[in-house]
């Protein structure tokens, strides 16, 4: 099969690999589409996993073989992946920390080599551990929904680290994929968003998302405008999801006393930064992470994004044949005014319809 094999820092390179074999208690997955992360991102760029790996992990496709002791799943399914679940089981995850449950740190998809994904792959098997995080995606959908699924749980996740009141104040910066994932399940919840963005076509589609208000990240007087919003209290919560330091203080200027940053992006290590330890310390602003899924919010996920009251199409802009992957990949990393969500998409041609 084709596979997208990631050689080293910016070395992709189409190869010809073997179709994984499954085991018996496994399943194998022709891949339809799979979502560009800037996770996927931040190691091909900086090379910060050791090659070689066929990495992509936002996985929708259709069930090509069941392990012969597997009951529940059938051939010509079409289903949407995780490729990390928990074991629910440990001591991190009866804290409700699963992204720190060490069955949930080991990849359960794999396109060959080390297990890292597999998306950028024509096949992928999908082992055991992970087959619970496993969801059928219902006819009416497309593939592209099911491979959203965990982007969303993602967002949910954070969304729920937060203690809101409805009508409260959030401040979502940047509005790429997930900043408009955020101001949207925001929204749903009644919550009163401001978003902020440097283009001004995220600005336009925030408000559709359900954005109160819109501001542009660098006018001048952004920090005051925002703070206007509130009649000068403060935001309730500041989430960040762009990676940038400046971005992170702005956040910590603007949350009101005893109310929440929440960083989202900033995912690269030894990245520090200097800050005003009294605004966490008596102002009482929780500084907070979130990261990765959260097992538990599968279903509430599948029927938020199936149901269309969370419609993701219109996030998804590009999309790119595996062997452009590449490609998908440098304008994920360098995001233009008309790009948001980017695949890649291999069209299944069934009966000459396509369900991407
Ligand atoms: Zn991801
Ligand atoms: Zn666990």
């Amino acid at each position: 099969m084709r596979a997208v094999v990631y050689r080293g820092a910016n070395n992709l390179r189409v190869e010809t690999v073997p179709v994984p074999r499954i085991q018996s208690d496994e399943i194998l997955v022709k891949v339809a589409v799979c979502g560009v992360c800037p996770t996927d991102i931040k190691k091909i760029q900086f090379g910060t996993v050791p090659p070689p790996r066929i990495l992509g992990h936002e996985t929708a496709g259709t069930i090509s073989q069941v392990g012969a002791r597997l009951r529940g799943f059938r051939v010509g399914e079409r289903v949407a992946l995780h490729h990390h679940v928990p074991c629910l089981d440990c001591h991190a995850c009866r804290h409700r920390a699963f992204a720190q449950c060490l069955q949930y740190k080991r990849t359960g998809i794999t396109a060959g080599f080390e297990p890292s994904g597999g998306g950028y792959a024509e096949y992928v098997r999908v082992m055991a551990p992970v087959l619970p995080g496993v969801v059928k995606i219902p006819a009416g959908n497309t593939f592209i929904e099911g491979a959203m699924l965990e982007p969303v749980n993602t967002v949910l996740k954070a969304i729920n680290r937060l203690s809101l009141l409805s009508t409260d104040w959030v401040l979502v910066i940047g509005q790429g994929p997930i900043g408009l994932l955020f101001t949207r399940l925001l929204a749903l919840r009644g919550m009163r968003v401001a978003a902020s963005d440097l283009l001004p076509e995220r600005l336009t589609l925030a408000k559709r998302f359900g954005a109160a208000a819109v501001l542009r990240a660098d006018e001048r007087g952004f920090c005051a405008n925002a703070m206007r919003l509130t009649r000068g209290q403060g935001l309730d919560a500041v989430i960040v999801t762009v990676p940038s330091d400046a971005a992170v203080h702005q956040a910590q200027e603007l949350a009101r006393g005893a109310g929440q940053v929440l960083l989202f992006a900033h995912t690269r290590r030894g990245v520090w930064t200097q800050m005003d330890l009294s605004t966490v310390c008596v102002e009482e602003k929780d500084l907070i992470g979130s990261y990765s899924s959260d097992f538990t919010l599968q279903q509430e996920v599948a029927e938020l994004v199936f149901s269309r009251r969370l419609d993701v199409r219109e996030l998804v802009t590009h999309r790119f044949p595996l062997e452009q992957t590449e490609k998908a990949i440098q304008l994920a990393a360098r995001p233009a005014a008309d790009s948001l969500k980017i695949v890649v998409a291999q069209d299944e041609g069934e009966s000459g319809k396509s369900r991407i």
